[in-house]
């Protein structure tokens, strides 16, 4: 619902305020709420609100006038400092979120897999042995061990998040354990 002020509008027009004249309601300020809906529109006419700016201005002085200038560049800059850095913060956030709930398809949750490989790699003289039996090369399964990875860019270690199902039914089909998949990974099975 729109909040008619004191001058009504009437087929499209209202009165300003200050002018008096009878214009469109689109020669008025409109403010929304977020939601889309009509806050308010104004009931000062753009033109007058314009010619109001200008007569304000005209009576400055030079040196006032470089200090508004100034002012007003300068808010200007922190708004678009402040919009910068809430956009960033929520890029970063929204990167966090997705490095944990996007597993890529034919992937799944590495956690259950890596506590299994962890139990079982006892049965085994060393990774490398478990590796050897799993048909996998060691320096797989020892980032499978450590959880981890090295990232070959930025030379830092990543969490590794999410395996292929395919290497766990392989792994532990290799290890000797080919039901151990329905039971680490269950929702992947119940279909
Ligand atoms: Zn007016």
């Amino acid at each position: 619902m729109v909040k008619f002020d004191s001058n009504p509008i009437t087929c499209g027009r209202r009165n300003c305020a200050v002018c008096g004249r009878w214009r469109l309601i689109i020669d008025f300020k409109w403010r929304w709420y977020k939601s889309g809906h009509i806050r308010n529109i104004s009931t000062v006419c753009v033109p007058c609100i314009n010619a109001k700016g200008r007569a304000y201005w005209k009576k400055k002085s030079k040196a006032e006038r470089s200090i508004i200038g100034r002012r007003n560049n300068e808010q200007a800059h922190a708004r678009r400092n402040r919009d910068r850095e809430a956009l960033a913060e929520a890029e970063h956030e929204l990167a966090q979120l997705r490095a944990i709930t996007d597993i890529p398809p034919n992937h799944v949750d590495f956690q259950p897999f890596r506590m299994w490989l962890l139990w079982h790699v006892r049965e085994f003289r060393s990774p490398n042995a478990m590796a050897e039996r799993a048909h996998k090369k060691a320096v797989t399964v020892q980032d499978w061990l450590n959880g981890y990875e090295w990232n070959d860019v930025s030379c830092e270690p990543v969490p590794i998040r999410s395996v292929k199902l395919r290497d766990v039914e392989n792994v532990t089909t290799y290890l000797g354990h080919p039901e151990a998949v329905y039971g680490l990974y269950p929702a992947v099975y119940d279909r």
